[in-house]
C-alpha cells in the first residue's frame, strides 16, 4: 500500500460519515472536511441553507434506513423526526470516533485534478493533494425555481425556505410541486392558512405510512420476490382499497404504476384534501398580479407561492463534467462513482425507494475497495476502471420512471443490491456483513433489517 495516498472527503452528512467509516475500515487515510461546524448535514435545521423544516419526518422507517451495524434506537417511532435523526447521526459519528478526522467550519473552494493527483483548495486559501476526491455535499442545497410566465405580486419563497407553518396564517397559499417536502408542506399549510392550493405538474400516487398495519416500506419488501411489473400491479390494487377513488378529492387519476416516480409518502394530504382544506390544481400557466392561472384555465387568488420544485444537482467546486451531466443532471456508476474519472465519487447523490443509509454504505464500500486495491497498486484497479466506463451494472432497476430531474439520480433497492452483489463477484470483493460493521461499544445492538438480494 502506497505511504502517502490519501482522500480527500468533502461534507460531514450521512453520505461523507458512511464514507469515513468505509475508508477506515479499509486502511485507507484521509481528511474530512465541512463547512459547517458540526455533523448531520440536512437535518441540522442550524446549517445555513438546510431545507428541513419543523413538521419533517422520515418517509422510510427506522428499521429500513439505519447504517449497516448501527440501528436506530427501539424506541424512535417508526418514522422518525428530523431532531431524532439528527442525533442518530450524530451518536454514529461518535461510535465510530469519525470527528477525530473531520475539520469543520471549513469549506472547499475547488477540486482540481493536475498531474494524476486532485489538488484541493481550502476556503482559506491552504492548498492540499490527494489521490481520490469524495464530494459527500449532497443533493438539496441549490433551488431549483421554474419560471413561469408573468408576474407575480405577492410573496414567493422555495420550500428550502420553509420552517414553520406561522408564516402562512390567515394567507391563501399556493404550493407548487408534489413531492415529499411539498406535500408535506401543503398538509401544513392546509392547518393554518385561509386556503391552500397544491399545484401537480402529473397525478402521483399517495402511500400510507402503514399498509395492513405495516409500515409501507417493510410491506414493500414482502413483495420483492416478484418480477416489478407485478410488484407494481399488486402495489397498484393494493393503493386502490387504501385510498379508494382518489379523483373524488379532485386529483388526477395517476398515469404511471407506483414505483415509477419517488414514493409520495403521505396521506394526511388526501384527509385535509376531503376535509376541503386542501385543493388540487393542475400546472400553473402564468402569473398575473395577485392571481394565478392554472393549465385548465382556472385561476385563484393567492397571497404566498411556495416553490418546492426540487434542486439542481450539482458539485460547484469540481468540474461539472466529472458528473457526465452538463453542469446539473448526474449519470454516475452505481449513482456514486465518476465515469470521466472514477477517482472522483460523489457519495450521497442517490435517491432510493426506501432507506437511503445502507446503500451509501453499499456503494461507498465499493469505492473504498477501489481504492485500497488503487493504493496497492493493484490490477483489479484498472479492471474496476474498465467496468465503470462500460455503463454495466445499472441500478435503475427495471422501472420505467417518469421525466423529472430526480429519476436521473434514482436507483432501486432490490436492483442495488444485487448489482453490489453481481459486481463484488467480478471483482474478487468482499460483501459487508452486518455484524462486522458495528461499533466497538455496540457490539450487542440488533442489526437492522437485511434485503434478501435475489440472485
Ligand atoms: C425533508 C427531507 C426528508 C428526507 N427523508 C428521507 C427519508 O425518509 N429517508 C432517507 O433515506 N432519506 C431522506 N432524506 C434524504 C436526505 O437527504 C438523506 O437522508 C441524507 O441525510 C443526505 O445526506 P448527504 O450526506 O448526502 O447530504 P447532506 O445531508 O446535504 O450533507 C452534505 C454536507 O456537505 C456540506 N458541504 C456542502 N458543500 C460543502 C463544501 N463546499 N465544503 C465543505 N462542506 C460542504 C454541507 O454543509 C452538509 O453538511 C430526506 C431529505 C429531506 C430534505
Amino acid at each position: 500500500m502506497r505511504q502517502d495516498f490519501r482522500i480527500c472527503i468533502i461534507g460531514a452528512g450521512a453520505g461523507g460519515l458512511s464514507m469515513a467509516r468505509a475508508l477506515r475500515r479499509h486502511g485507507i487515510a484521509y481528511d474530512q472536511f465541512e463547512r459547517h461546524s458540526d455533523v448531520g448535514g440536512v437535518w441540522d435545521q442550524k446549517n445555513p441553507g438546510s431545507p428541513m423544516y419543523d413538521s419533517a419526518h422520515m418517509i422510510s422507517t427506522k428499521t429500513m434506513s439505519a447504517f449497516k451495524g448501527f440501528p436506530m434506537p427501539a424506541e424512535y417511532p417508526d418514522y422518525p423526526g428530523h431532531r431524532q435523526i439528527l442525533a442518530y447521526l450524530r451518536s454514529f459519528a461518535n461510535a465510530y470516533d469519525l470527528r477525530r478526522d473531520i475539520t469543520f467550519s471549513t469549506p472547499i473552494k475547488s477540486a482540481v485534478k493536475e498531474d494524476g493527483r486532485w489538488t484541493v483548495t481550502l476556503g482559506d486559501g491552504e492548498v492540499r493533494h490527494y489521490d481520490g476526491v469524495v464530494a459527500a455535499t449532497g443533493l438539496a442545497w441549490h433551488p431549483r425555481m421554474p419560471s413561469y410566465p408573468g408576474d407575480f405580486s405577492g410573496e414567493a419563497i422555495h420550500s428550502s425556505k420553509y420552517k414553520s407553518p406561522d408564516i402562512f396564517r390567515g394567507k391563501r397559499v399556493l404550493v407548487v410541486g408534489a413531492g415529499n417536502s411539498g406535500v408535506d408542506i401543503a398538509a401544513d399549510a392546509a392547518r393554518s392558512a385561509a386556503k391552500t392550493f397544491l399545484s401537480m405538474r402529473r397525478a402521483y400516487h399517495f402511500i400510507p405510512k402503514h399498509i395492513f398495519g405495516m409500515p409501507a416500506d417493510i410491506f414493500a419488501l414482502t413483495g420483492s420476490v416478484f418480477p416489478m411489473k407485478i410488484q407494481q400491479y399488486v402495489f397498484a390494487v393494493v393503493l386502490k382499497l387504501l385510498n379508494g377513488d382518489v379523483t373524488r378529492h379532485g386529483l388526477r387519476k395517476p398515469d404511471h404504476l407506483p414505483l415509477a416516480s419517488h414514493p409520495i409518502v403521505n396521506t394526511a394530504a388526501l384527509l385535509h384534501m376531503a376535509h376541503g382544506d386542501l385543493t388540487p390544481k393542475v400546472d400553473v400557466k402564468r402569473l398575473e398580479a395577485n392571481e394565478v392561472v392554472f393549465e385548465d384555465g382556472s385561476r385563484e387568488e393567492i397571497d404566498m407561492i411556495v416553490y418546492a420544485t426540487g434542486y439542481v444537482h450539482k458539485v460547484p467546486f469540481a468540474d461539472p463534467d466529472l458528473l457526465n451531466n452538463s453542469g446539473e443532471e448526474s449519470n454516475l456508476f452505481m449513482r456514486t462513482i465518476s465515469r470521466k474519472d472514477p477517482t472522483f465519487s460523489a457519495a450521497g447523490f442517490v435517491e432510493i425507494n426506501g432507506g437511503v443509509y445502507q446503500f451509501y454504505d453499499e456503494f461507498n464500500d465499493i469505492v473504498a475497495n477501489y481504492y485500497r486495491d488503487l493504493a496497492g497498486n493493484s490490477p483489479r484497479a484498472a479492471k474496476f476502471e474498465e467496468i465503470v466506463r462500460s455503463g454495466a451494472y445499472d441500478v435503475s432497476g427495471n422501472v420505467s420512471y417518469v421525466e423529472s430531474p430526480r429519476h436521473h439520480v434514482y436507483a432501486n433497492v432490490l436492483q442495488s443490491a444485487r448489482q453490489v452483489k453481481k459486481l463484488k463477484r467480478a471483482m474478487g470483493w468482499k460483501r459487508l456483513v452486518e455484524s462486522e460493521m458495528r461499533a466497538p461499544a455496540e457490539t450487542s445492538a440488533k442489526p437492522a433489517i437485511k434485503l434478501q438480494a435475489a440472485e
